[in-house]
């Protein structure tokens, strides 16, 4: 039974989706003004770990993430590149998206533009205008959190709090309240602006998140996450838009918050020449390192990253794939009859793997299973105990654990591997199945040459480089 720890009641509930086994799940996107950080890396590991579990155990999860391109940094990051604030959005989506490939961050169903979804947008604010929840000033329409009775409830503030808060969007001085935020902000001169019934303006960036979950899932859904400084004012205002708007509450079912990534105990930051861009992480470390560094630590839970933890880390995964080709020697042995089998370590595995998850998604407990598994098959191992039959299962075992973690079993990126050595080794192999073994050898020199060298297996060449 997975239990979640939800932010709105600060308690592990029992997850029992709205309908059925369908999930809808939304997951606040990036400002798409920068390169992003490890810091982002973590929270969508921790949701992308999430989803494909939930996949494997039968669910049918929507995945939907908004791209926030357009917003007050992107207006001011284009100026200062002088490039238009469209262009610096799209450059920075395309870089996100890549970081996101790369760590096989691959759940997401559907990304959803701010920019594609104003009429939504437009629709929410003249609705909030209407029931008496917005107001216009010069400047744009404002939210008034005065009236929505529930306010705080998820941040646990009240209104009086909320006035202490500092909002993303510079605002007026003649607000009702001062923790009142803008829906839709009038355009000065040169910036971009769509047309709307209060003139050209941009949405305000709460309300782009609520547009687009009514676009897609209504005005209720299952899952809501996030890094859990978005809770306020940023979740506590999707909370009130569109509560007020559909009369109906819960937005949200489980509000789930992923916790804060610090770099040698500190706050990223630009200026403390801490900050690391996943970029950055992938030029001296391969990417499954940030996955299993990541899951190491409880998703809600502060990570600090640091050397220790990265040399830690590193060993952990050459400790695993150690073990993985063990693995992979025993099981192709033959089977004979004078193996004992079955020791119970996967049943036992798979049980601690499983009530680990469940419970909140306690992944470091999940991994210290995993190498508990690691530690007892190397014992069979090194006492010649391991079956090759129980070794396959192990190999099998990790390879579904590894459809939810992707750290165990990457494969090695071809595209090193030059386009131009790719041909010559299919040139070659297609001279070998002909037995032209003299042009064959030929081409081998050329790869050599070119600093590669072919092993040839059972199971086809091998290319390595020199
Ligand atoms: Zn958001």
């Amino acid at each position: 039974m997975l239990k979640l720890y939800n932010t709105l009641s600060r308690k592990k509930e029992v997850f029992r989706p709205r309908i059925d086994k369908k999930v809808n799940l939304f997951v606040c996107g990036p400002t798409v003004y920068d390169f992003s950080h490890i810091g982002h890396a973590r929270t969508y590991i921790v949701f992308d770990v999430m989803v494909k579990y939930l996949r494997q155990k039968g669910y049918n999860v929507f995945y939907l993430q908004n791209i926030t391109d357009i917003d007050d940094k992107i207006i001011n990051r284009a100026k200062e590149r002088k490039i238009s604030p469209q262009k610096l959005a799209r450059d920075f989506e395309k870089e996100y998206l890549e970081d996101m490939k790369s760590l096989k961050i691959d759940s997401v169903s559907k990304y959803a533009r701010a920019t594609e979804h104003i009429k939504e947008i437009i629709s929410q604010v003249e609705r909030l205008l209407k029931k008496g929840f917005a107001y216009r000033l010069e400047d744009g329409i404002y939210y008034d959190i005065s009236k929505f009775k529930n306010y705080g409830k998820l941040s646990k503030r009240t209104v009086l709090q909320a006035e202490d808060a500092v909002s993303r969007i510079d605002e007026s001085k003649e607000k009702r309240n001062k923790g009142d935020f803008c829906l839709w902000k009038l355009s000065k001169l040169g910036e971009p602006s769509w047309p709307s019934p209060w003139g050209r303006g941009r949405p305000g960036w709460h309300i782009e998140d609520t547009a687009i979950t009514e676009k897609y899932f209504g005005s209720q859904y299952d899952i809501h996450g996030g890094a859990r400084d978005l809770i306020f004012p940023h979740h506590e205002a999707e909370i009130a838009q569109m509560e007020a708007i559909s009369s109906r509450g819960p937005l949200v079912k489980y509000w789930l918050h992923s916790g804060f990534l610090t770099v040698k105990g500190r706050k990223m930051a630009k200026s403390l020449g801490n900050f690391i861009t996943i970029k950055d992480f992938l030029k001296e470390n391969p990417p499954r390192l940030l996955r299993l560094l990541v899951v190491k630590t409880h998703y809600r839970s502060p990570l600090d990253y640091n050397e220790k933890l990265l040399s830690q880390t590193k060993k952990e995964l050459e400790r695993i794939d150690e073990f993985i080709d063990k693995c992979k020697n025993r099981s192709v042995r033959k089977s004979s009859g004078r193996w004992k089998s079955c020791h119970g370590l996967i049943v036992r595995f798979e049980e601690k793997f499983e009530k680990a998850i469940e419970d909140d998604f306690n992944t470091p407990k999940a991994i210290a299973a995993i190498f508990e598994l690691v530690n007892q098959g190397n014992s069979l191992i090194s006492r010649n105990k391991l079956s090759p039959t129980e070794a396959k299962e192990i190999l099998n075992v990790l390879k579904k654990v590894d459809k939810v973690f992707n750290f165990i079993f990457w494969e090695k990126s071809k595209e090193k591997i030059p386009k131009e050595v790719l041909k010559l080794v299919r040139e070659r192999e297609s001279y070998r199945k002909s037995g032209q073994w003299g042009k064959a050898d030929k081409i081998r020199k050329k790869i050599k040459e070119l600093g590669y060298w072919i092993k040839d297996t059972k199971d086809g060449p091998k290319i390595k480089k020199v």
